[in-house]
């Protein structure tokens, strides 16, 4: 009898595993960019995510009152959300501003985005603002939080801790979906984007705004905003690390944005945001 129940664990250790490598395997996707990428989770869970942690954001933070802000940030948001290609309509995402000194902003699954008022100090035009939303949209579009997250399952626990976090509410877990989700700064668990991630963003954002009708060129001045900051650094800088290469990779792609800046302009697609 002892013997059979070996043999019967050990058969359905096997299964386990071959059943596990065809998971890991199905789940491998490729990026926008072309990159293969890592996913575990689907993409509903994840909007799941998006949208409670966004609720514990606004639980914490005060929203602006003010309302030249807010009609600022709906506008850029109303310019750039129509050129998402999976979640076109406006009326399904959520805006919003925070009344907070933070130099930040952040999209999520769930179609969510959040800009803190702090931010405007270094995005100083409609276009620069542009920018770090077409970046912060872009992390969502190219499923970034899913790959993070999907990561931090695989290194630290494998199956057990996956299917708990899939159902679960602890605080551990919640943790580890923030850090991922690029809510470091937030809730004090900094997890950077990688250099690949930050790449992606950028190109990828750039683009959204180009067809959104705003000037991608103003992409420059903004990050070089940031960066100089020196010895207080912006929060965004934080999960957003930045070099010399992202400024040298966003100058080559610019003359290819520009046509298509171009091209919105003279369908009368300027972007014309006032704060
Ligand atoms: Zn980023």
């Amino acid at each position: 009898m002892t013997s059979l129940h070996h043999n019967l664990v050990k058969t359905i250790t096997t299964y386990t595993s071959l059943i596990l490598v065809i998971t890991a395997l199905s789940s491998c996707a490729t990026s926008p960019e072309g990159r293969t990428q890592f996913k575990l989770i689907p993409d509903d869970q994840m909007d799941l995510m998006g949208a409670q942690s966004f609720e514990q954001i606004k639980q914490q933070t005060p929203l602006s009152k003010d309302q030249n802000i807010n009609q600022y940030v709906l506008c850029i948001a109303n310019k750039i959300i129509p050129q998402v290609t999976q979640n076109p309509d406006p009326k399904q995402w959520e805006v919003q501003v925070f009344d907070d000194p933070q130099a930040n902003a952040f999209a999520l699954p769930g179609n969510k985005i959040g800009v803190y008022s702090g931010l405007l100090k270094y995005a100083k035009n409609q276009d620069q603002l542009a920018a770090v939303m077409g970046h912060e949209i872009a992390h969502v579009i190219a499923k970034h939080g899913n790959e993070r997250v999907s990561s931090q399952m695989a290194t630290q626990a494998g199956l057990e801790i996956a299917s708990v976090m899939l159902g679960g509410t602890q605080d551990a877990n919640n943790a580890m979906i923030l850090a991922g989700l690029g809510l470091g700064v937030q809730f004090g668990i900094t997890l950077p984007f990688s250099r690949s991630h930050e790449s992606e963003a950028d190109l990828i954002g750039l683009d959204l705004m180009a067809k959104a009708g705003f000037n991608p060129e103003q992409s420059v001045p903004l990050w070089e905003n940031m960066s100089k900051a020196g010895a207080s650094p912006p929060e965004f800088m934080s999960t957003h690390p930045s070099g010399s290469t992202r400024i040298k990779q966003l100058k080559e792609r610019i003359p290819k944005a520009n046509i298509t800046y171009q091209q919105a302009v003279n369908n009368g697609q300027r972007a014309t945001c006032k704060l």
